[in-house]
């Protein structure tokens, strides 16, 4: 059974490409099938890189993107102007709220030190109680195993519980991703 409930996804990623042809690869896949499975789009709102792939991506396939920015970066980050829907926020404190409150998951694609954050945060956030949404780390060519490692040994020097190695997911590909999100 497909889990209905999902319908909204925010996605984390870098805002440059990165090295390897496959990070951009996995955010046209991404995006792509996130339309094709009616699955809304909520993101940084950047024009470039990783950000801007999936949000083209989701476009080109019919699907809806919506993106949040705040005023300064706006300019900085080149912001996507063919959105669905476009959110100009006062601050990365709004952007980083209002994207959490439009999305039922995340998923987290190769990405900066800010992609690093908002995942953290998210998960912080879960083991705080705050919600229950879904985490998925797509992990090209295992870019997300030293995140895995670092969480496994913040749990092995007892810094946090155990079940904080369940509060995220970490799968290969887009693919693996969706199929997590809608079948669990
Ligand atoms: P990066 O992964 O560094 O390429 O950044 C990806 C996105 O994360 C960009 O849209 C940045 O504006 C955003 N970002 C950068 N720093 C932070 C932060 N401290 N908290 C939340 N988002 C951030």
């Amino acid at each position: 059974m497909s889990d209905p409930s999902i319908k909204s996804v925010c996605v984390f990623c870098g805002a440059s490409v990165g090295k390897d042809p496959a990070f951009r690869a996995a955010a046209e896949d991404l995006g792509r099938r996130l339309a094709e499975n009616g699955i809304r789009l909520v993101f940084g709102a950047g024009h470039v890189g990783m950000m801007g792939t999936v949000a083209d991506a989701v476009l080109a396939g019919g699907g809806e993107a919506i993106g949040v920015i705040p005023q300064f970066l706006r300019d900085r980050e080149l912001a996507h102007e063919g959105l669905t829907e476009l959110h100009v926020v006062d601050s990365m404190h709004t952007r980083k709220r209002m994207m959490f409150d439009l999305s039922d998951a995340f998923v987290a694609l190769p990405g900066g030190l800010g992609t690093l954050e908002e995942v953290f945060e998210m998960v912080t956030w879960r083991q705080l109680g705050r919600h229950q949404k879904p985490i998925v780390l797509v992990s090209t060519n295992a870019y997300w195993q030293p995140f895995d490692k670092l969480v496994d040994c913040v749990v092995s020097n007892d810094f946090a519980h155990g079940d904080t190695t369940t509060y995220f997911t970490t799968v290969p590909d887009p693919s693996a991703a969706i199929d997590y999100l809608l079948n669990g």
